[in-house]
């Protein structure tokens, strides 16, 4: 399935959401992301204009949000939901962290059904019983002595995750933006590098070839935990030959 139809089918819900610039600030995390489908469970003030302030180019989510009175009411259609809590809970399986859990969100869309992500109140979180009535619970791995992240951060996080996890570690990025990728070294491109080093280095006086005691090894194990790029072998195959034109 197309990465952005499943994005479509993941739903944030945010339940009892008191300050209206969070529910605009969440519309834009998700807009950024891919994600589009936002479900109010009572929220204190909506619509608002700090949400729409805060929603910046995102209002049009702010616009087709659906607003509802009960978690139940939010999640009557989903198949499959997590709960977000920076609580552990005595009860229920122990939290996944943010990948795990937006990996298992992705599954489930991608299998073309509709599941929905669960934020709770800025102040007192998701209650036991919403967390209950939710398939499994997702945390964040903040800084165990300050781990409660602001609501809309919260959002944010989860849906970069999601995003990732929808394009398998490598969405698209914007216009004129492509990653500069030299494709790796060919052993046969390795093996010439360690004969050419090896030739200036004797050439040179570096190496004694009656004596090389473990030189050779020792560079080569540099050089293999560097990974080298085809285009990285080039270059160092460059300095040698200027070299050798050098000694002339
Ligand atoms: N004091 C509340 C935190 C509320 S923060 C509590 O202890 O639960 C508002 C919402 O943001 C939370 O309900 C949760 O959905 C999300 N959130 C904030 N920090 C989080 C974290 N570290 N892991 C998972 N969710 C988090």
């Amino acid at each position: 399935m197309n990465p952005t139809d499943v994005l479509d089918r993941i739903s944030i819900v945010l339940s009892r959401t008191s300050h209206p610039g969070n529910i605009g600030s969440a519309a834009r995390a998700m807009k950024t992301m891919g994600l589009s489908r936002l479900v109010l469970v009572s929220p204190k003030c909506f619509p608002d204009p700090e949400a729409d302030t805060l929603a910046s180019g995102a209002s049009d989510i702010l616009v087709s949000a659906r607003v509802v009175d009960s978690l139940d009411a939010a999640l009557a259609d989903f198949v499959f939901s997590l709960a977000v809590s920076a609580r552990s809970r005595d009860l229920g399986p122990p939290p996944m962290l943010a990948r795990e859990g937006a990996g298992a969100l992705l599954q489930e869309a991608a299998a073309g059904k509709e599941v929905a992500l669960v934020f709770g109140h800025e102040t007192s979180g998701l209650s036991n019983d919403e967390v209950q009535r939710c398939h499994g619970a997702v945390m964040i791995a903040a800084d165990p002595g300050f781990s409660s992240l602001n609501l809309a951060a919260a959002v944010q996080v989860l849906c970069y995750e999601l995003r990732l996890a929808a394009y398998a570690g490598a969405p698209p990025l914007p216009a004129g933006i492509t990653p500069f990728v030299s494709p790796p070294a060919t052993h046969r491109e390795q093996e010439g590098f360690y004969r050419h080093l090896e030739q200036v280095m004797v050439a040179s006086g570096f190496l004694d070839p009656a004596q090389p005691k473990r030189l050779l090894p020792k560079l080569r194990r540099m050089f293999g935990r560097a990974r080298l790029e085809r285009d990285e072998v080039n270059i160092l195959r460059g300095v040698l030959t200027a070299v050798e034109a050098w000694r002339k």
